[in-house]
């Protein structure tokens, strides 16, 4: 079994103190550990940020909100859950990241993800900081109308903390377009105005951006052939494995495919979904968006397909995986797995889906690895852009924030690898983002002062 990477010795008790200020929080315990392994050459090149103690103030939050959301069920019965928002960074922007609801969501899951979108957010190279927020309310099986009182009830507690220029929420799991119509509609009846960046992932009607939708699962594709391109080779003719088959997992099938791959498997938490063929993603798109209904489906309208119920997913063989369902989903075991059956390019479609096991297994093999702070930042990217055309009252055409989309996840793979050679780690990705989106951050709180 790989072995965990070692901290440097100036970083090791900043980590130690971490672990004993935020107990339990073994998520971003993860998330922070993975992000320290890869800076202790920066502190060599750039003495001011440890003189600064960048690394301690980059690893307490600006500010953390838990508050009660209550509600009313269908039933009449008066439920409660928690919210959180998270402001982890604001130097280079408006806090800015998505919101999660699910029945997982604790704070030490809001942190990793805060955490994680400060760096994710400055390899983007637009001016947002970071944050993440959510609540442990489940929203499967829950009506139209509980879900808009929660959020509702939500938003009510939350508008207070938000703004264009202070931050800026989006959808993450759970949270897509119809919640975020209703967090919309309370924020504006609450300050009765029509601040339309004060939220992203809008439907197209009401202030929301062309490509919004489909920009992680298209991005993460776009960055994959980037790595693939960096290593001579391209999606052509490729077999593709994607796990989960939410908004991020569909696009990233569709535009795989677009690009010449063949995707054979997608998954949900029931079990996956095997099509050598080839997964027909606009029969998918209506049984996961239309019918609401599980993967499962599909191998019943399609007979040449199978059904694995409580399958590993990553026991399917593969040139190119892209897990693009949750945290820790793909371990040390799976990895080596996948290498043993000739993968040679893992892109992280969800936020931190790979175990450090895993992580290192595909480092050592040789795999181009594409972290997700870099690989899924398409989605964030634009919101960004988003933002930008509420701010010019403006509506841009979808090819147009395609090719930006393109360009953008061109220039997150430029400087993650050209990072990874500049501090001797040329092909790891992992390093290349870390230090990348670290320095940029860093040098900016710097400038800021001590604030
Ligand atoms: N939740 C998404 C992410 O993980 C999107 C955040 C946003 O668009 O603000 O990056």
């Amino acid at each position: 079994m790989a072995v965990a990477a070692s901290l440097d010795e100036k970083i090791e008790p900043i980590y130690r103190e971490v672990i004993r200020r935020n107990p339990g929080e073994v998520e971003f315990h993860q998330a922070v550990r993975e992000v320290l392994e890869s800076i202790g050459p920066v502190l060599v090149k750039h003495p001011e940020f440890a003189e600064h103690r960048i690394i301690e103030r980059i690893c307490e939050p600006e500010r953390q909100i838990i508050f009660r959301v209550p509600w009313e069920d269908d039933e009449g019965n008066v439920q409660i859950n928690r919210g959180f928002r998270v402001e982890f960074n604001s130097a280079l922007g408006p806090y800015k990241g998505g919101l999660r609801f699910h029945p997982s969501v604790y704070l030490g899951i809001v942190k990793f993800l805060g955490f994680e979108q400060i760096f994710k957010n400055a390899l983007t190279g637009m001016p947002i900081g970071g944050a993440k927020g959510g609540a442990d309310f489940d929203p499967k099986g829950r009506s139209d109308g509980e879900t808009m009182r929660f959020c509702q009830s939500f938003m009510t507690e939350l508008y207070r903390h938000l703004g264009e220029y202070t931050d800026v929420p989006a959808g993450d799991i759970g949270v897509g377009t119809r919640e975020i119509g209703f967090l919309f509609g309370q924020y504006k009846r609450i300050t009765n105005r029509y601040e339309s960046a004060v939220l992203t992932g809008k439907g197209l009607d009401w202030g929301g951006a062309r490509v919004r939708n489909e920009a992680t699962g298209y991005g993460l594709v776009y960055f994959v052939g980037e790595m693939l391109a960096a290593s001579g080779t391209s999606f052509d003719g490729r077999t593709g494995v994607v796990s989960g088959s939410g908004n991020v997992a569909l696009h990233a099938i569709e535009k795989m495919h677009a690009l010449g791959g063949r995707v054979v498997a997608c998954s949900d938490s029931d079990g996956y979904v095997l099509d050598e063929a080839g997964l027909d993603v606009e029969l998918l798109k209506e049984i996961k968006t239309v019918e609401r209904g599980r993967v499962s489906d599909y191998a019943d309208l399609r007979p040449r397909a199978r059904f694995a119920p409580a399958g590993n997913i990553w026991h399917v063989p593969c040139e190119v995986a892209l897990p693009c369902a949750t945290q820790n989903e793909l371990t040390g075991n799976d990895a080596a797995r996948l290498v043993a059956n000739g993968c040679i390019a893992v892109g992280e479609g969800a936020n931190m889906p790979t175990t450090p096991e895993g992580v290192r297994v595909f480092l050592d093999a040789g795999v181009a690895f594409g972290p997700g702070k870099a690989a899924n930042a398409g989605g964030v990217a634009t919101s960004a852009l988003e933002m930008q055309q509420n701010a010019s009252r403006d509506s841009w055409t979808f090819e147009h924030t395609e090719l930006r989309l393109a360009e953008i996840m061109r220039d997150i793979h430029h400087r993650c690898y050209e990072t990874a050679a500049e501090y001797g780690k040329p092909g790891n990705y992992v390093a290349g983002a870390n230090i990348s989106g670290f320095i940029k951050v860093a040098a900016a709180m710097v400038a800021l002062g001590l604030i």
